[in-house]
């Protein structure tokens, strides 16, 4: 079976690939983003078998990227939040959904600056306001051109405008 390490590799993007570089893991981030936090809506939205997400997740918690806590609607269920180690992967994933909206297929959702309402250019900055907004001042809505397939309650609950890393409601 292939690792996940680079040992060889003397260069920081083969270390972040070791925290960031396995399948699954960079959608799993991307949906803590969004506001997911509990593992049966990460299961319900990425559809992986729940032992890749189990490993996926513990490996993220390991690499200091999630905090893991009990869930205060669940007894004996976790949560798990973007510590700041993880919201500092902000950048790279969009800039990674820039690409592929560029380059395979425009994303479903947009992002726009709270403050304002603008939508982010490809840099991540609002031009209204000039800044770069963190991801706490951003909020995402669906592409007015662009429906989404999915059906599940994640999805649903992301065709409304949600503020990226407030705790998604999905009943
Ligand atoms: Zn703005």
């Amino acid at each position: 079976m292939l690792g996940n390490d680079y040992q060889g590799q003397d260069c920081a993007l083969a270390r972040a690939l070791e925290v960031v570089g396995e399948r699954w893991t960079l959608l799993i981030i991307r949906d803590a983003f969004y506001g997911v936090q509990r593992f049966s809506d990460f299961h319900t939205h990425l559809d992986i078998p729940r032992a890749v997400l189990t490993e996926r997740l513990n490996a993220l918690v390991t690499a200091g990227i999630f905090d893991k806590a009990p869930d205060p609607a669940h007894a004996g269920r976790h949560q798990y939040v973007l510590t700041a180690r993880g919201k500092d992967l902000w950048p790279a994933l969009h800039g990674l959904l820039t690409w592929g909206s560029r380059h395979c297929a425009d994303n479903s959702l947009v992002f726009r600056h709270c403050a304002c309402g603008t939508a982010l250019d490809d840099n991540g900055t609002c031009r209204h306001c000039a800044l770069t907004p963190e991801p706490a001042d951003i909020y995402t809505e669906p592409r007015a051109s662009r429906s989404t397939a999915r059906t599940d309650r994640v999805a649903a609950a992301l065709r409304s405008p949600h503020r990226l890393l407030e705790p998604l409601a999905t009943g």
